[in-house]
């Protein structure tokens, strides 16, 4: 056996059955911060399934949005989220959310976060500790901290650096949660909606095995994958939502997808991100014969909020015919836009387009998920010692629609508080018996040749969700999506039951369910609001019973008794 395997086969065994305070399952900035503060108070097992950088947070561009500015106030950044959610947003997370960002900011630049400063970047305004502050779409000043357009490999570098200086962490890469361990599964278990740690799969091994622990978090971030065309990496596949459907968790307004209204349109390109950054440096949507035309539908113009420039750009496209529109930024000083965008000005490049001198063609893609895991202020689920933050959660701050560059605030900020409450937990629970955890039993399964079933089954699900559950939806292609996903769903749990798993398996698996979660979640909402418009309900409908959230749960009704009780 080579020595690298020697090495996983070692760290395999001691893991088997081990138990630890906290299991974190995700190392984007969600995970790692909730790491780095659980450090604190005890033990750490933090998994990953692929490199420990892999996640969304690491493609960032934008920054992160904070009252730090001298013409900011709380109250405006408040209001601006409020406006952007659509009447859907839980105030005081919300207030929560904008009051606590300065501290975690603070703490950002203690570890060593190297934001833009006014000194390095052609600056307008003070701000607090002298941060260059960008303007994005629906923001009424300049409020966002960021790194250049590189804010996300900056901060994950920064964190998992932080991160390698507690000797009470233990990191797990490759390793994927394949399944939350509740009192299902644990012998005379008093409470079935109980976590008790996690059955993580180790990749490269392909063993699965059990993880124990007093408190799990799930940072396990977003479902961009659902779709065909994203701007998310490859491992944003809605594990944590639909493992914890699957664990009788509620899940909230899955019907609020985001699409990022510019990314770039190019066969090879991947739907890489044009940020909003572009837009608030004073960049203009242009229709193919060179017209401006976000004046035609908001006053704020190219600075509309995003469901508002998606959908409009989704209109342009089909009054036109064309699969594109472009972004003109050529009316900006070069050296200035190189010197603020050199990641969007270097991969446009590398694809044949200076934007300095040519137009950038875009078209809209899935980019977050302002649904979740529903979570009360101190990332509690509604199941005992289950704990979600960061893109994976909802804690009721994005409503109907997320304001540009909240979402990294949100990780910090609901992480934080997270901790607080998991400390005093774990505090308070004696040791889990690992031998009242059984192993995972995968006997009756084998290697089946058909994996290419996989890659099929993906695709009409990306395609049906595109075609279907996209920017503008309707009963009837809700209705024909649900069909066919429920159609989808019953092959692949089937492949499942008999396959020897796979993370590919694991991953159509747990995006299958999204896609179900996020159209049942459309069907429910009869109305257009925020990121959900449909042309049977045209418009916002105000009354009190409209402004709620749309919550799926799959809780059976009689909880088992006896016995095991770790947790008070
Ligand atoms: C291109 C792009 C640009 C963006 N720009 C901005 C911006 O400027 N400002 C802003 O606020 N937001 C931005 N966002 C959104 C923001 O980056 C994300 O919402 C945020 O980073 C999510 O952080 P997270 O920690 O919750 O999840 P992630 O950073 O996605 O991390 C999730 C982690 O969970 C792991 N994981 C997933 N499933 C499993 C499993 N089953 N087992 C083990 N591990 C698992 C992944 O490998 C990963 O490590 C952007 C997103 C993208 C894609």
């Amino acid at each position: 056996m080579p020595p690298q395997y020697l090495y996983i086969y070692y760290i395999t065994l001691i893991m088997v059955n081990k138990s630890y305070d906290f299991l974190v399952i995700g190392s984007g900035i969600a995970g790692v911060s909730f790491a780095i503060n659980a450090a604190k108070y005890g033990s750490v097992v933090m998994i990953t399934k692929k490199q420990d950088s892999d996640s969304n947070t690491n493609y960032a561009q934008g920054g992160v949005a904070c009252v730090l500015g001298d013409d900011d106030t709380f109250e405006s950044h408040v209001s601006d989220t409020l406006i952007a959610g659509a009447g859907l947003c839980d105030i005081d997370a919300v207030k929560i959310l904008v009051e606590e960002g300065p501290p975690r900011i603070r703490e950002l630049l203690d570890y060593g976060v190297r934001f833009s400063t006014v000194d390095n970047v052609a600056a307008e305004g003070a701000s607090l500790y002298n941060l260059h502050l960008g303007r994005e779409g629906g923001h009424s000043v300049n409020r966002i901290v960021h790194a250049k357009d590189l804010t996300g490999r900056e901060l994950e570098a920064t964190l998992l650096m932080k991160l390698r200086e507690f000797d009470n962490i233990t990191i797990l890469e490759n390793h994927c949660a394949v399944e939350l361990i509740t009192g299902h599964h644990v012998k005379n278990a008093s409470n079935q909606y109980e976590c008790f740690g996690a059955y993580v799969l180790d990749s490269i091994n392909r063993k699965i095995f059990p993880i124990a622990a007093k408190v799990t978090c799930l940072a396990s971030g977003g479902a961009g994958h659902v779709y065909l065309h994203s701007t998310n990496p490859a491992i944003a596949t809605g594990d944590g939502v639909a493992m914890a459907y699957r664990a009788g968790a509620k899940i909230a307004n899955m019907e609020f997808i985001q699409f990022h209204p510019t990314t770039l349109f190019h066969e090879k390109a991947n739907s890489f991100l044009i940020s909003e950054a572009l837009r608030g440096y004073g960049a203009v949507l242009r229709d193919a014969g060179g017209r401006e035309f976000m004046s035609k539908y908001h006053p704020q113009s190219d600075l509309a909020p995003r469901d508002i420039v998606a959908r409009a750009i989704d209109n342009e496209m089909k009054i036109s015919g064309l699969p594109c529109v472009y972004l003109d930024v050529r009316h900006k000083d070069a050296r200035t836009t190189i010197e603020q965008f050199p990641n969007i000005y270097n991969q446009c490049l590398s694809f044949g387009i200076n934007i300095t001198k040519d137009l950038i063609p875009v078209v809209p893609a899935a980019h977050y998920i302002c649904g979740g895991v529903m979570v009360d202020y101190y990332g509690n689920t509604n199941i005992t010692n289950l704990y979600a933050c960061g893109e994976t959660a909802c804690t009721g701050v994005h409503g109907a629609n997320r304001l540009a560059s909240n979402s990294l605030l949100e990780a910090l900020v609901f992480s934080h508080r997270a901790v607080i409450d998991a400390a005093e937990r774990v505090g308070k629970c004696r040791n889990i018996d690992t031998n009242d955890i059984p192993d995972w039993d995968d006997s009756g399964t084998h290697d089946i040749e058909e994996w290419v079933l996989l890659s099929h089954n993906l695709v009409e699900i990306q395609s049906v969700m595109s075609n279907y559950v996209g920017i503008v939806r309707s009963n009837l292609r809700l209705d024909r999506a649900l069909r066919r996903v429920n159609l989808l769903g019953k092959e692949i749990e089937d492949f499942y039951k008999r396959a020897k798993i796979t993370p590919q398996l694991l991953e159509l698996r747990n995006i299958v369910t999204t896609a179900k979660l996020i159209i049942v979640s459309a069907l429910k909402r009869r109305e257009s609001r925020g990121l959900h418009y449909t042309t049977d309900y045209p418009c916002q409908n105000n009354k009190k019973s409209f402004k709620k959230n749309t919550i799926v749960s799959n809780r059976r009704k009689a909880p088992m008794s006896t016995g095991l009780k770790i947790c008070q």
